[in-house]
């Protein structure tokens, strides 16, 4: 079986550099699913408090067979939870749910602005990671400005930045902010969340050369770029497919052609909420 290429965290740690998300999984159907991953070989398993499925993610890693040592398990600290003292009692809660001893990596899930808790958030992650709970922490859903207000305010950099990022939009800028602090960009909707990206006659082109499909060449893309990639699937078939873009390499030509795709210079791409202005509960 393929094995995944891992990238190195500014703390030393390591991450495999492809990975599987669980995003809109119910609990129930998430061991099955998470289950298929590890078989097809992932071993990165990147969920959250707020997917609801970290008990069916936590079933699946127990009923693996595999050990603590050879899964990467992900999840993050929901919106409502941030704040010095309730970020420590999300993270146990998260953990007991998980059925894990210690976790992987920590990352606050959004920003938060108007709700500017988030450096308090920050030092609750760096007390875990002390504490040796968590092994690595870095944050989701931030902008350049807020990642140097962490820096600045705690000295500690996070390990890895978790982006909307697609060919659709490629976040240049905030990849290359990330790169010059020491901190790994992770794609989170990394195929566009399936659908007209996939259908993309410059990604179509490119997958018949290659005698791949679309989707492993948008992955392979990702791989070619650097960042930590967790695409999403129930279908076992694609979860299988996923994995399998390991094996795709593709050329510079291919890389630029997909790079020309980004559509952030006419304000157009971005699928989720802005982070820079996003304030949910
Ligand atoms: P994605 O870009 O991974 O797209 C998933 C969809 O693409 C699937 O539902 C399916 O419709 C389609 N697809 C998957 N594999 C395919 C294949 N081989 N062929 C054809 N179609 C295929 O979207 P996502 O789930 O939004 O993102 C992936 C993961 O990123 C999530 O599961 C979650 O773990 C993470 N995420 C994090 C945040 C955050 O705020 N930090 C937000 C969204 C997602």
């Amino acid at each position: 079986m393929t094995s995944t290429p891992t990238l190195t965290f500014n703390d030393g740690h390591t991450i495999p550099q492809l990975g599987y998300g669980v995003w809109q999984v119910e609990d129930g159907v998430a061991e099955k699913v998470v289950r298929q991953a590890f078989e097809a070989g992932f071993r990165h398993i990147d969920t959250a408090k707020i997917y609801g499925n970290e008990a069916g993610v936590g079933r699946a890693v127990a009923s693996s067979g595999l050990s603590a040592e050879d899964i990467f398990i992900t999840t993050k600290l929901w919106n409502a939870d941030q704040g010095y003292d309730t970020t420590l009692a999300a993270f146990e809660e998260s953990l007991d749910r998980l059925g894990l001893q210690s976790l992987d990596l920590y990352l606050i899930h959004w920003m938060q602005p108007q709700q500017d808790k988030y450096v308090d958030t920050w030092k609750a992650l760096i007390e875990l990671q002390k504490r040796g709970r968590v092994r690595s922490i870095g944050v989701s859903n931030f902008t350049a400005e807020g990642l140097q207000r962490l820096i600045d305010e705690s000295g500690v950099v996070p390990a890895i930045h978790q982006i909307e990022l697609h060919p659709y939009f490629s976040q240049r800028e905030l990849r290359d902010f990330g790169a010059s602090k020491g901190i790994l960009t992770q794609a989170w909707s990394p195929l566009g969340q399936g659908g007209e990206l996939l259908e993309d006659a410059t990604v179509t082109a490119i997958a018949a050369k290659h005698r791949a499909t679309p989707a492993q060449v948008v992955i392979a893309w990702h791989l070619a770029l650097g960042n930590v990639v967790i695409p999403k699937s129930v279908t076992e078939s694609r979860i299988r497919e996923n994995f399998a873009a390991l094996e795709i390499t593709l050329d510079d030509g291919d890389v630029q052609a997909i790079n020309g795709l980004d559509r952030t210079a006419r304000g157009e791409g971005r699928m989720g909420p802005d982070p820079a202005v996003s304030d949910f509960a």
